[in-house]
């Protein structure tokens, strides 16, 4: 058992993920330090879906019967839910998805497709995940756009001072991560979105590090578009949100056909259906969405900024006790520092050695799970002149014991290696 000092929010919390209490090798209790790669689940999450199969399960919508009255009832709900988690202005500005990254594909197929021609530019940050990459690459080699990249200080932290240097009249899209998944670096959306505004692109958000810490709010923030998905908040996975604002939504084309996402289908055409069905082509993640509605429940009644405060403590303590050990390069803005508040609550290193999948490998034996290798952020880590970091990555149920189980672990693994 983790002793549970210093644990800012209710230390019974843990009690709630059954998957945190067991040893994850003999007389090794599992220390979960890979939470920006998929969170646990609470039994609150596991009973909604369990409800679901058990109880109210049948597909959506189409049904008149009494059960897919119930499941559409309840997949219904979970939308108003995330509507109400983001804050947006109507449930069908809310998509259910498969996830980020297909969040992401849709805004780059639907969208883009429509709006971006050779010659326009997507401006991107350095510290993005391949999702947030790949399909603008992708969608620049359809249509000959530009891809542009805003400049970065060597800590990790965007230059909204230099952002003039590549924000013109030219740029279509601004897409950036709210939080980075490597380096903890939170970048201010609200500016950015501001910014992007006045050029008359188009922003979008990608909500998969900030959504499970921090509070969402897209009207405050400003965004067209904003992604997350389910399985980092404590959801199921096979889930996610996109978030469009709705006067985007409506002049955008399907991106996936078939069932559901149709309003009529002739021998050769159709016409679309409304919002938000346009987007939902197929038989959606109807128990996933359910569960993920729970995940937000579950995160709104403790609080997003008790547990991004939560968190914050641990990252601290993790940053100084970390940054004692010999040959150590910590990556991205110190918390706490003339930066703060732009770190979240991951951290993310390098040791002179080991290996970084040596020392995952090292650390799994005592039971301490974080990850290895560069983290879906490969043009990240060239940059930072590496091939691959360790990341331990933090959330409501870890405790500052555990930090210091990570911090003791690694300055033996260090030793070991002199
Ligand atoms: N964007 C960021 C910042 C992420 O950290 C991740 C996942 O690690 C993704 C996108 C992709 O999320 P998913 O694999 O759930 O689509």
């Amino acid at each position: 058992m983790v002793p549970l000092t210093d644990f800012l929010l209710d230390a019974s919390l843990r009690d709630d993920f059954p998957l945190l209490a067991q040893d994850v090798h003999p007389g090794q209790p599992l220390v979960f330090l890979d939470n920006a790669a998929s969170s646990q689940r609470p039994r609150q999450v596991i009973d909604a879906i369990v409800h679901c199969y058990e109880h109210d399960y049948a597909n959506v919508h189409r049904g008149i019967h009494v059960l897919s009255e119930r499941s559409t009832d309840a997949y219904e709900l979970a939308r108003r839910k995330t509507q109400a988690f983001l804050a947006a202005e109507h449930a069908h500005e809310v998509i259910f998805t498969a996830g980020t990254t297909a969040g992401i594909n849709t805004v780059a197929r639907s969208w883009g497709d429509a709006n971006v021609h050779a010659g326009d530019e997507l401006l991107l940050t350095p510290m993005e995940h391949h999702s947030n990459l790949v399909p603008w690459f992708q969608l620049a080699e359809r249509t000959g756009a530009v891809i542009r990249h805003m400049p970065m200080s060597d800590d990790g932290v965007l230059q909204l001072d230099r952002l003039d240097e590549v924000l013109t009249e030219r740029t279509k899209l601004v897409a950036f991560t709210a939080v980075s998944n490597t380096l903890g670096t939170i970048n201010p959306v609200e500016a950015l979105c501001r910014r992007a505004r006045a050029v008359g692109a188009v922003s979008l958000v990608d909500a998969a590090q900030s959504a499970p810490h921090l509070t969402t709010n897209v009207q405050q923030m400003g965004c067209d578009f904003l992604v997350f998905s389910g399985h980092k908040l404590c959801g199921p996975s096979g889930v996610g949100v996109l978030y469009g604002r709705e006067t985007l939504l409506e002049t955008m084309p399907p991106f996936l056909g078939g069932g559901s996402m149709i309003n009529r289908v002739y021998d050769d055409r159709f016409t679309p259906a409304d919002l938000p069905a346009k987007f939902e082509a197929g038989t959606p993640p109807i128990a996933g969405a359910i569960g993920l509605g729970a995940a937000l429940d579950y995160l709104t009644a403790i609080g997003l900024e008790r547990i991004a405060a939560h968190e914050h403590t641990l990252v601290e303590r993790a940053w100084s006790g970390l940054s004692q050990i010999a040959g150590i390069r910590l990556l991205g803005p110190a918390p706490g520092g003339s930066d703060d508040p732009c770190r979240a609550g991951l951290v993310s290193f390098v040791l002179d050695r080991p290996h970084a999948h040596d020392i995952a490998q090292l650390l799994d034996r005592r039971g301490i799970a974080v990850r290895a290798g560069h983290h879906c952020t490969q043009p990240l880590h060239d940059r930072m002149g590496i091939a691959a970091s360790t990341r331990a990555s933090f959330y409501l149920y870890n405790t500052p014991a555990e930090v210091d189980l990570l911090i003791a672990a690694l300055g033996e693994v260090r030793e070991r290696f002199r």
